[in-house]
């Protein structure tokens, strides 16, 4: 715990950090040091862990990295993390990211950017540690903490993962209680680990997992013991390869990285088949409306009222336009804005009813491929590489391009199935590039042997 408290203070340029808790993270490591003096080893004992800022932490400032939460301090703690101090581990602080979650660069958050310790090679260059769980990804990769705790609502642990060279894990829907979670589009939000290795990735969830009666989609059956699943022999296995997947003016480097995780999993014993994933085109468009309508009705409760910032104003509608203006970003607000607009009478059937309508085409698409006997789906995490701060944000910069970093994470969320980013290789300029595997409903263990076959 010293140690990476340390590292912490010696790499405050990255920004990975918004708060840091050393007395906490002491007091905890002391705790943990005591349950095993007395024998009661839990398995993260000791563990130093990183917290993003979405997550409850009782007594602790938790802000989503939104000025309208800027000064909230929760009195309860999320399921997430009290499974894990259940289980020995040890907080060493909030982590930054996107506001609410909502980005692919970590460049919302009302704390800042935060720095990717990787760099291209001969550049000086800052790069984005990809978002929303950008915090999370940069200090697990610049080793100033162990893990950490992560959510994904349609790429948010797979794609900065892939951009540090970490390992991230989206587990199916309904795996791990969403309850204490500050929420962004609940039927896609899901919880779940960044770290080191598949190893370390498989030991984390394992205790972030399970049922939770304060969470009605959290889903009540057994936690497996996921590290069992690793050097699990893959032999016989069937692997679909996407051909949607292939899209025009892909970077050639990330073809060929896809075709050499292929044949390491074939050197393993598994059998590749390609599949077609006929709808998936539509994901990207479809999350684009279903997500901001969930985000504007779960935003409406920042009101003024209830929570953190209040603005001051002459009657009730003045509170909350003065509040919500001055406390919501410029992404926020689009994301209100959209999502109000598709919800709206009149509008209601031609968006969001038909957006909900592809979803279960799309869903229905990796049922289909499953019910062929495929076990997972192999394909590239990202479109790109990191790119630069700055280089796809600002005043001028489309927003859909940002959103196109997420095209081959948002199916997975949509169809609610895990998915998993593994570092695989490098771009020609170094920067690390990872691939996906998508899973059937509830079998990370399947994802957990084949993700440390290609790590
Ligand atoms: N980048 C996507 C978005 O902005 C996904 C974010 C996430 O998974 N939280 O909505």
């Amino acid at each position: 715990t010293d140690a990476h408290l340390s590292a912490i203070e010696a790499a405050r340029v990255l920004n990975a950090f918004v708060l840091e808790t050393p007395d906490q993270a002491r007091s905890m490591a002391r705790e943990a040091d005591a349950r095993i003096a007395k024998g009661d080893v839990g398995p993260l004992a000791g563990i130093p862990l990183g917290i993003k800022d979405l997550f409850a932490t009782k007594g602790v400032r938790t802000t989503a990295c939104s000025k309208i939460l800027g000064n909230f301090v929760p009195t309860y703690e999320s399921t997430v993390t009290s499974q894990l101090w259940r289980d020995g581990a040890v907080m060493l602080g909030k982590l930054n990211n996107d506001e609410f979650a909502m980005g692919s660069a970590n460049e919302t958050s009302c704390f800042g950017p935060v720095g990717n310790p990787w760099r291209r090679d001969g550049s000086n260059t800052t790069l984005v540690p990809g978002g929303s769980s950008g915090g999370s990804a940069s200090a697990v990769a610049a080793l100033l903490c162990m893990g950490a705790t992560a959510t994904d609502t349609g790429g948010s642990i797979r794609q900065p993962a892939a951009f540090t060279a970490t390992v991230g894990i989206k587990p199916t829907y309904g795996r791990c209680s969403r309850w204490g979670i500050v929420a962004f589009a609940s039927s896609l939000d899901q919880a779940g680990p960044i770290a080191r290795s598949v190893r370390d990735s498989a030991m984390l969830l394992r205790s972030m997992a399970g049922h939770d009666p304060k969470d009605t989609t959290s889903v009540d059956i057994p936690v497996p013991d996921y590290e069992a699943a690793i050097g699990k022999s893959v032999k016989g296995m069937k692997i679909g390869i996407p051909k949607e997947y292939r899209l025009d003016g892909m970077p050639a480097e990330i073809e060929k990285l896809w075709s050499e995780g292929a044949a390491w999993l074939k050197a393993a014993g598994a059998e590749l088949v390609e599949v077609s994933l006929p709808h998936t085109k539509y994901a990207l468009p479809a999350y684009y409306i279903v997500a901001p309508a969930e985000a504007s009705s779960n935003l409406a409760r920042y009101d003024g009222v209830r929570y953190g910032l209040r603005e001051q104003a002459k009657n009730i509608i003045e509170l909350y336009e003065n509040t919500r203006a001055e406390g919501f970003g410029a992404e926020v607000r689009r994301r209100v804005m959209i999502g109000t607009y598709v919800l709206s009478a009149g509008y209601y059937d031609a968006y969001y009813l038909r957006a909900q309508k592809v979803r279960t085409l799309i869903k229905k698409d990796f049922e289909d491929c499953f019910a062929k006997g495929v076990n997972a789906i192999l394909t590239p995490a990202t479109p790109s590489a990191a790119f630069g701060i700055g280089e796809k944000s600002g005043e001028d910069a489309d927003p859909v391009e940002m959103y196109l970093n997420d095209i081959f994470t948002v199916t997975v969320n949509m169809a609610g199935l895990p998915g998993i980013a593994v570092p695989a290789g490098k771009d020609t300029q170094g920067l690390p590039l990872g691939l996906q595997l998508i899973g059937r409903p509830f079998e990370e263990e399947t994802l957990f042997s084949l993700g440390e076959v290609i790590e």
